[in-house]
């Protein structure tokens, strides 16, 4: 056993005292050692097994524990009724789009303006959600993308494995989660995000008990709304919340990037409100969709784009299509090479034509993604003159529009390739 993890038990046994409590210590310590994973890592080894963060570790283990406890027996003894399952799930799509539409899309990347009223409610809802303080999450967010991967400097490496990247980071002083503020001069300008950070616990108390409390009270059933949207959202939130970082990172595929573990997994997308699509959102942070094609499950997209149309969201940014296109378009040819190469040479005639076609298509891609960079230079170039002289550029405009129509048909073509590759 780990010398901290003896520490741990000792500390428990004689804190605790009686035989019947130690075993639930001893669960709890178990619990506790699967976040130890930085032995395993190569840079860490030698490290000592950080401190815990007390209050995570058992804010995390009390509440699980009592959803798993209280939800079932008071659902088999007294039954939920119909208004706390449905505060259950409004608390937590609140909570879960306060996160991903607040939490990460506005304030971690600054995709797009919000009115102040709903950067209210992103306010109350996210601390809600208890996952700290909009300082302390946006830091820890852009330190993710900065150093992603990096098993010292990304505070939730997946490369450290699935328990530390899920929960684990939290439970201890891990040096790499360290707090370092200097990376959102932005947000420390902001009066209402000062605010929350300097009174988060007494906030995130007040939110977590008084809502559940005052549904509980309006529709008299407090233990049922205490239970399912106090105790069993704040589990569901916490866990698929977490799981943008742990199996975003391992579970899916990687259409646009392979330069770090990010991956795009639509049946995450569902039950994160859209930010399954993890390997688009690492190669285009900026952009305030994750699910960029127009069916993919990205209910965050909509929420931010309809609410363009209340005049509660604006200045939404988008990647160009040309740039999602090059970025597809680079890794078809990455594959496509990387199958050829492993297929045996021996002078066979289909696969001498599979590779005379995936340089020609290489050609024609250099070819337009020149011909883009150039149109664009021109378009830039004479934008402001246009701006001044009132006329449009309907022609270089429709120029690189026929570059992206080039791009898409060479997509489907190389799609074809792969195919008879595989
Ligand atoms: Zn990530
Ligand atoms: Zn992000």
């Amino acid at each position: 056993m780990p010398q901290g993890a003896q520490h741990t038990q000792k500390r428990l046994k004689s804190h605790l005292g009686r035989p019947a409590v130690i075993s639930y210590g001893a669960l709890f310590n178990t619990w506790l050692r699967m976040s130890d994973t930085t032995r395993n890592s190569d840079t860490t080894r030698n490290e000592q097994t950080p401190p815990l963060v007390w209050t995570n570790a058992l804010m995390f283990a009390l509440t699980l524990g009592a959803a798993a406890i209280l939800v079932p027996w008071y659902g088999l003894t007294r039954g939920f009724s119909p208004a706390a399952w449905a505060a259950f799930v409004l608390f937590a799509g609140a909570n879960g789009m306060a996160i991903t539409a607040g939490y990460h899309r506005l304030w971690a990347h600054r995709t797009y303006e919000a009115h102040w009223s709903l950067r209210l409610l992103y306010l109350v809802f996210g601390t809600m959600a208890l996952q700290n303080s909009v300082f302390a999450w946006c830091s820890g967010h852009r330190a993710h993308h900065l150093h992603v991967d990096d098993v010292d400097r990304d505070p939730y490496s997946a490369r450290r494995g699935f328990w530390f990247s899920h929960i684990g980071w939290m439970l201890r002083h891990y040096p790499s989660g360290r707090p370092d503020f200097c990376n959102i001069p932005d947000l420390r300008r902001d009066p209402m995000l000062a605010f929350q950070h300097r009174y988060y616990v007494p906030l995130a108390l007040a939110t977590n008990i008084g809502l559940p409390l005052i549904v509980g009270i309006l529709f008299h059933d407090l233990w049922g709304m205490f239970i399912l949207a106090g105790v069993l959202r704040l589990v569901w939130s916490h866990h698929v919340t977490f799981f943008i970082n742990s199996l975003a990172h391992m579970w899916g595929s990687r259409p646009y990037t392979e330069d770090n573990s990010a991956r795009d997994n639509p049946v995450l997308a569902v039950i994160t409100y859209g930010e399954g699509y993890h390997n688009f959102h690492h190669i285009f942070a900026h952009d305030y969709r994750n699910g960029v094609r127009w069916w993919q499950w990205d209910p965050t997209k909509w929420l931010i784009a309809g609410l363009q149309l209340f005049g509660l969201t604006r200045r939404l940014k988008r990647t160009p299509v040309f740039q999602i296109q090059r970025a597809l378009l680079a890794m078809q040819f990455t594959r496509a090479r990387e199958r050829l190469a492993k297929t045996p040479n021996a002078g066979h005639s289909h696969i001498e034509q599979l590779r005379a076609r995936l340089a020609h298509e290489y050609e024609s891609f250099l070819a337009a993604v020149a011909d883009w960079a150039r149109v664009k230079e021109q378009w830039l170039g004479e934008k402001k003159r246009a701006v001044l002289e009132q006329w449009d550029q309907v022609d270089l405009q429709s120029k690189l529009r026929e570059i992206e129509r080039r791009l898409s048909l060479q997509l489907r073509r190389m799609r074809m390739l792969q195919a008879q590759l595989a």
